[in-house]
């Protein structure tokens, strides 16, 4: 699976500007679409889900299909779970998996049940299977949501947001779910404001700032871009509040000295301190930080 994205842009009738010219590769595997509120994560999933059409520009998926002009044969390749997820009342698990299948278009009644019993099997609900589907657990309704967005064996899975609102636990069983998945020939594409949420699990990544994109690429090569550039500072408390004005500081511990403070820095001009290996959330910070300056100051 392959999707290309070419040009692309949004502007919606208020004048928002969401993507701008935005070009992209998505392979075969786990992708990760990461940005901060605002980035325009939600903007291109709904275009690539067929929600909203573009702007301007071109999607083509395996080379072939033209997001614009072939909507049927997509549109049967996708599977979606949006970031609020929800369902009405009244049905039961397996009744709720059994009506998306059908709206997915399976349309033969025992092919069906064989799907649904495992998909419950897969995404570990089959005991759950009579429990009414709005009183499962926060990760149970999660994890329907992934049964109902692979239910018709999507080629392109997009999932926003993965793991808001799960517990610890919650997450590293989604992530997992994902991951086996991801072996076969897809596309999952996993949208998120949280680093954690991508670094263990996608092979790319995307990284989307006020509608433009700031890097693609792996991970590894994402963190390579921060080398020399993150510093753990000795600070007094005289220190500490000049530092938070200067530079964006990744994290801040009590120390004998005052504070031990993570920042991302070309230099530090004079204070104590000494460059770390960087993570990946300090990549992002970085990236996040160099990106708007650099636009703000063109
Ligand atoms: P993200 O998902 O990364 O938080 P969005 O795609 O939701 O980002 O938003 C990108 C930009 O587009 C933001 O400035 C947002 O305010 C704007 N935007 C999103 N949806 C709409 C809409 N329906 N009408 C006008 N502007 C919108």
């Amino acid at each position: 699976m392959n999707i290309s994205i070419e040009n692309l842009n949004k502007i919606y009738t208020n004048g928002n500007w969401a993507l701008k010219d935005i070009n992209l590769e998505i392979p075969n595997g786990m992708f990760g679409l990461l940005g901060p509120n605002g980035a325009g994560k939600s903007s291109l999933m709904r275009i690539l889900v067929t929600l909203m059409k573009p702007s301007s520009g071109k999607v083509t998926v395996n080379g072939r299909y033209d997001l614009m002009k072939n909507r049927r044969e997509i549109r049967a390749m996708l599977g979606y779970l949006p970031q609020d997820f929800r369902f009405f009342a009244k049905l039961k698990t397996w009744e709720f998996l059994d009506y998306t299948a059908r709206l997915a278009g399976m349309k033969n009644k025992v092919q069906r049940q064989e799907a649904v019993d495992r998909m419950l099997e897969e995404v570990g609900l089959f005991e759950a299977r009579d429990r009414n589907a709005n009183r499962l657990s926060g990760g149970m309704k999660r994890r329907l949501g992934i049964a109902q967005a692979l239910i018709n064996d999507p080629k392109i899975i997009i999932v926003d947001e993965p793991t808001t609102g799960l517990d610890p636990e919650e997450r590293i069983r989604f992530r997992n779910l994902l991951s086996n998945i991801s072996t076969r020939d897809v596309i999952i594409i996993l949208s998120t404001h949280i680093v954690g949420d991508i670094s263990s699990t996608c092979e790319n990544v995307a990284l989307l700032n006020r509608g433009k994109l700031a890097f693609t690429g792996s991970p590894s090569d994402l963190v390579r871009e921060a080398e020399g550039k993150v510093w753990l500072i000795q600070a007094t408390e005289k220190e500490y509040l000049e530092i938070n004005d200067k530079f964006p500081v990744i994290t801040t511990i009590p120390s004998d000295y005052g504070w031990e403070m993570q920042v991302v820095a070309d230099e530090i001009n004079g204070y104590d301190g000494r460059l770390i290996e960087p993570n990946l959330e300090h990549a992002y910070v970085y990236f996040m930080e160099k990106k708007l300056n650099q636009w703000t100051s063109a």
